[in-house]
């Protein structure tokens, strides 16, 4: 199937009207980043780092794990890579770290939690990124913030980390980009500065949306009933568009439904201009933005909502096959 897009490779996501999407993978592990080329993605938009905590017995050393980050940023040939710090806890437990008894880890100690935490891991891991970014730009983002205060924080770390870096006369990255990931529903109504704070926004899409529905994302009975056409969660994502414009930051989707047709062309309607997906759905997703219109189908969405309709999926649908 990635033949059959492979003509598309180095063409741009631009819609019929004129406006282009940019589309990133995600990835987590080294054996991810071959896709990089294959896909023409334009970078790695989520890099996954508990991945590689996951797949060790013991806790990475720094010098392990800048090399580790050396080398992704080698093999992204100058390619943007959005590393994001580790999101450990809930379903991601380290087989080396004592297990939390915790009876709602998806909403208990994780990911920015336990980094503000357990500082010493945070600082760790900042450190190697930094290192391995030598010269180039760093793009570092914080998963799960639930509010200003925690990103306040973690950037500080950040901060102080680049600091010492300096002061003990290391070469610096060119460039520092930090984000933070929107995955609960709180960080859509953050005060206006911590829009202003991140250099981008990434929405983690399946976080955010189990927790606006209340929907556990590993229980099939109950993930399936919510859909993310749904007329409420495209009005929360019309709210978080607006107050990342307002503020000017960038904004992107990283969540799976970034790789589904119906959806990617909705989030890209409603003014998401980046979108970062598994790799394989690169191909699929670009050939369909450029054979249609986001401005109409942004028309099509409008109208529905103001009529009422509650689920969206229909109406885009239909649209699509008249195309
Ligand atoms: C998300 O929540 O949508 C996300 C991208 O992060 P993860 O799936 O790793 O939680
Ligand atoms: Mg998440």
């Amino acid at each position: 199937a990635q033949n059959r897009y492979a003509s598309l490779r180095g063409l741009p996501a631009t819609g019929s009207c004129g406006t282009t999407i940019q589309l990133y993978m995600n990835a987590g592990l080294m054996a991810d980043l071959p896709s990089l080329e294959g896909s023409g993605a334009e970078g790695v938009g989520l890099f996954r780092t508990e991945l590689q905590f996951l797949i060790r017995n013991h806790v990475p050393r720094r010098g392990e794990l800048a090399d580790l980050y050396r080398h992704v940023l080698d093999r992204a040939m100058g390619k943007p890579v959005m590393f994001r710090t580790l999101d450990i806890g809930s379903d991601k437990v380290l087989p080396y770290m004592k297990p939390q008894d915790e009876p709602n880890p998806a909403m208990g100690w994780r990911a920015i939690r336990v980094g503000l935490d357990k500082r010493g891991v945070l600082r760790m891991q900042l450190q190697a990124l930094i290192r391995a970014s030598v010269g180039r730009p760093l793009h570092v983002m914080f998963p799960f913030i639930a509010d200003i205060g925690e990103y306040e924080a973690a950037h500080r770390i950040l901060m102080q980390e680049l600091s010492r870096e300096q002061r003990m006369g290391h070469p610096m990255p060119s460039d520092i980009r930090v984000g933070a990931m929107l995955e609960t529903p709180s960080l859509a109504f953050a005060p206006r500065k911590f829009f202003e704070m991140c250099d981008f926004i990434s929405i983690g899409g399946n976080d955010l949306k189990q927790f606006f529905f209340a929907a556990d994302r590993e229980n099939e009975r109950v993930r399936r009933r919510y859909d993310t056409m749904n007329s409420s969660f495209l009005s929360l994502l019309r709210q978080i568009v607006s107050r990342c414009d307002e503020a000017r930051v960038p904004l992107s989707f990283c969540g799976e439904d970034a790789g589904r047709p119906i959806e990617a062309l909705t989030f890209a309607a409603l003014g998401i201009r980046r979108l970062s997906m598994r790799p394989a759905s690169i191909g699929p997703v670009k050939h369909l933005i450029r054979r249609v219109s986001i401005t109409e189908l942004r028309g099509v969405i409008d109208e529905a909502q103001d009529f009422g309709l509650t689920n969206l999926r229909r109406p885009v649908t239909e649209w699509l096959a008249r195309q």
